[in-house]
């Protein structure tokens, strides 16, 4: 951090700042030039934040020049972070990675069906919500406890993983239970307390990026949970909200770029709740491939005209089953190995 002290401030406002870092085990470097009283400093800067200095009477200007974020940074670990799954499934390496299924578990009948589809794809990731996080309380909610059986035994008849949203830290045991991935959904991702609880889990988490929060904003809650001892985050860009209306979101495509040059953590895109549309799916999966993510999570149903939630932007069988067929040569031309 490098703080500038006002032209009028006095010695006593300065001895006052040197007082309060001193007390936080901080350095000062003075780098005062005859016109300017400027200082830099050095250590462990995490447990305040720049603008909370301008509470001293004399500052100027206060600038960061280190990231708030420290384990999911690129610059504390220069490797990328790979996440190892069951069925030799990896993510972050030399793997692009697939995750499907239905925006919402909606009976065993109907997962049973989406999965033989993601499996024939040869994806071994099975998505689907049963706790569902609306934005009406009269929409489907999703079936609960039974939602997260239903996949369980779904999944494993078609021997895939699951991923799945958790609404709230209550309900972590269970996840512990039926759950391979755990979800965080964009409207949670500064669900703190969550966080914390989840810093707790075994499991690897697929941190989804709120519907406006900055890449520090979603770096930092990838922090809270790593700093609570788990480090196996996954995150998705699933499309911030703009002032754009044709598509549901804006899919933030250089934000996978920004990552890979921020953190050693490994990134996948849902251009499903992008997009808002199935149309734009195929596209945006091979956009994503090509701009360097580890892999996708897409919405996939067999009616989606009767689904019971996002069937606009789910893909048919047949469709899915085309753009896996491109992205597959598309990950063979890049030297990734599609899953
Ligand atoms: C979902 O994956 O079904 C979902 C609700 O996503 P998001 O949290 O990104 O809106
Ligand atoms: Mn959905």
């Amino acid at each position: 951090m490098i703080i500038k002290m006002k032209k009028d401030a006095t010695k006593k406002q300065y001895q006052k700042l040197a007082e309060f870092l001193e007390s936080k085990h901080l350095e000062i470097r003075d780098v005062s030039s005859k016109q300017v009283h400027i200082f830099g400093i050095i250590g462990d800067t995490s447990s305040f934040e720049p603008v909370d200095l301008y509470a001293f009477e004399g500052v100027d200007e206060v600038t960061r020049v280190s990231t708030p974020f420290k384990k999911a940074s690129r610059s504390f670990k220069k490797e990328d972070t790979i996440i190892k799954l069951k069925y030799g499934v990896e993510i972050g390496g030399d793997q692009f990675v697939m995750m499907s299924g239905p925006c919402s578990v909606e009976s065993e009948e109907q997962l049973r069906i989406i999965a033989k589809t993601v499996k024939q794809s040869g994806a071994r990731i099975l998505r689907g919500g049963a706790y569902k996080p609306r934005t009406s309380p009269y929409a489907f909610q999703g079936l609960g406890e039974e939602g997260l059986k239903i996949l369980r035994r779904v999944a494993d008849e078609h021997e895939l993983l699951v991923v799945t949203e958790i609404p709230s830290s209550d309900l972590l045991p269970l996840f512990e239970e039926y759950v391979d991935i755990i979800q965080v959904g964009a409207r949670n991702m500064q669900n703190f307390e969550l966080m914390k609880a989840l810093g707790k889990s075994t499991k690897p988490i697929l941190l989804k990026r709120g519907l406006s929060a900055t890449i520090e904003e979603w770096l930092m809650s990838a922090e809270y949970i790593m700093s609570g001892g788990n480090e196996q985050i996954i995150l998705c860009e699933r499309g911030i909200r703009t002032f754009e209306k044709y598509t549901r979101n804006t899919l933030d495509i250089s934000s996978t770029l920004a990552i890979k040059e921020l953190s050693h953590l490994p990134i996948i895109i849902d251009p499903s709740h992008a997009a808002g549309r199935w149309s734009m799916i195929e596209k945006l999966c091979l956009a994503s491939l090509a701009v360097g993510a580890d892999g996708l999570i897409v919405e996939v149903h067999h009616d989606p005209e009767h689904a019971l939630s996002d069937g606009a932007q789910s893909l048919k069988p047949k469709k899915y089953l085309q753009m896996v067929e491109s992205l597959k040569k598309m990950s063979e031309l890049l030297g990734k190995k599609y899953r």
